[in-house]
């Protein structure tokens, strides 16, 4: 087990009208918050299960997880203890709307080095139009002061930006370049999960989408061609999977070494699925339900997805989200067929700007990968006179 995501309540001080937990239907009184005694016991889960790994990460998430901020600070030292006892490095990350954000936990976010993830859509017309609050009044103007107060303040890990895409993909360069302004590292967009057709991107939408995605991945690649960095989280992953050779049997982590758990320490596949009793593989005070996390191992698995045998471009998709495709296709074990034809022409343009950086400039696909936590291939240092010296490591 590498990856813990802790569900720290199931409660959120927005209601964004194309959010997946609205589907739970559950009434603000009766959501949960995590108490101190499951976070710690849950802790004591992800390093008990961890093996021989020496590194692992917690990433706090909800609902809105800042609405149960006062367990965080307890778990962070809880688990660093852990870490220098078992020899390990343990990595902190939350996923947050930022409406809650004061000076406190900007400040505590530094000092454990904690990385940010913030849910915003981008400009405020387009991120007011679907995240707002459960009284319908729109969350930018609130979100914003406390924004830009942690980026000027995130210098040791700076905070990155999740968009949610509903419309009007022909946006996406403004909104991009809008959140990289205001200080975002970098900025990855989500096309919206959802059954409801007043949400979906129709396949129109999805085209336009990919020639917009084809043009940030032309500018990143000019920008790193001239050794600057371009934050479109898109293409950076893809490059990153590319270069590492990663040749998927699963789409995630899901089920394999990441696990999400709730207010009540039961474990989920993952955060999506959190709360859904056909997705629970057992809790933190009994352990693992064995046997149906095998057989959701085997079923999962790219060799039994009949559909995607003869796809190119299986070994990068792996049949895609289990949560998508519990939405879309109405099974988790489903392969995504409703967006191949997308996902193969997003993965051949991937594809073509890894061979034109690789061939351009193989180092700074080493430093892409080194960012995102992973070892080099070689080494790469940097000379007096600004060039780059590489070496086998
Ligand atoms: S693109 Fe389609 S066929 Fe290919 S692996 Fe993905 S879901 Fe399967
Ligand atoms: S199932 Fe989907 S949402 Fe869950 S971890 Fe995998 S890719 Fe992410």
């Amino acid at each position: 087990m590498k990856t813990l995501i802790v569900h720290l309540t199931d409660a959120c001080n927005l209601s964004c009208r194309y959010c997946y937990h609205s589907q739970w239907d559950v009434k603000q009184g009766q959501k949960k918050m995590m108490g101190s005694d499951v976070a710690h016991k849950a802790v004591d889960f992800l390093f008990d299960h961890a093996g021989e790994l020496d590194e692992v990460f917690v990433v706090f998430f909800g609902g809105e997880p800042l609405l149960n901020f006062k367990v965080i600070p307890a778990v962070v030292d809880y688990a660093c203890q852990k870490a220098s006892e078992e020899g390990k490095k343990v990595n902190f990350a939350i996923t947050t709307n930022g409406t809650l954000l004061t000076e406190e936990i900007i400040d505590f976010f530094q000092q454990k080095n904690i990385g940010v993830t913030v849910s915003i859509d981008g400009l405020e017309s387009v991120h007011d139009r679907y995240r707002r609050f459960a009284d319908g009044s729109p969350s930018y103007g609130i979100m914003l002061p406390k924004i830009k107060r942690l980026l000027d303040r995130s210098d040791k890990r700076p905070a990155v930006a999740r968009v949610t895409l509903v419309e009007d993909p022909g946006k996406v360069p403004q909104i991009l370049d809008h959140l990289l302004g205001l200080g975002f590292a970098e900025v990855g967009f989500a096309p919206v999960t959802t059954g409801h057709p007043d949400y979906q991107l129709s396949n129109h939408d999805m085209d336009l989408l990919l020639g917009e995605f084809q043009n940030l991945s032309q500018k990143f690649l000019y920008a790193a061609k001239e050794r600057r960095f371009y934050g479109f989280s898109n293409i950076i992953d893809m490059l990153v999977s590319l270069h590492q050779g990663e040749v998927m049997n699963y789409p995630c982590g899901a089920g394999l070494g990441l696990f999400s758990i709730d207010p009540h320490g039961q474990l989920y596949l993952c955060q999506r699925f959190t709360g859904q009793d056909e997705f629970c593989m057992g809790d933190i005070f009994n352990g693992f339900n064995q046997k149906k996390l095998e057989t959701f191992r085997d079923q999962a698995e790219i060799s039994n997805k009949e559909d995607c045998q003869q796809c190119w471009a299986r070994t990068i998709c792996t049949g895609g989200c289990y949560h998508e495709a519990c939405v879309r296709e109405g099974n988790h074990l489903k392969p995504n067929l409703h967006y191949c034809e997308w996902i193969k022409q997003w993965s051949q343009i991937g594809l073509e700007t890894y061979c034109q950086l690789a061939s351009a400039d193989p180092e700074y696909l080493e430093m892409l990968c080194m960012s995102r936590g992973y070892r080099s291939h070689m080494t790469v240092r940097e000379t007096k006179g600004g060039s780059y010296e590489k070496e086998r490591a």
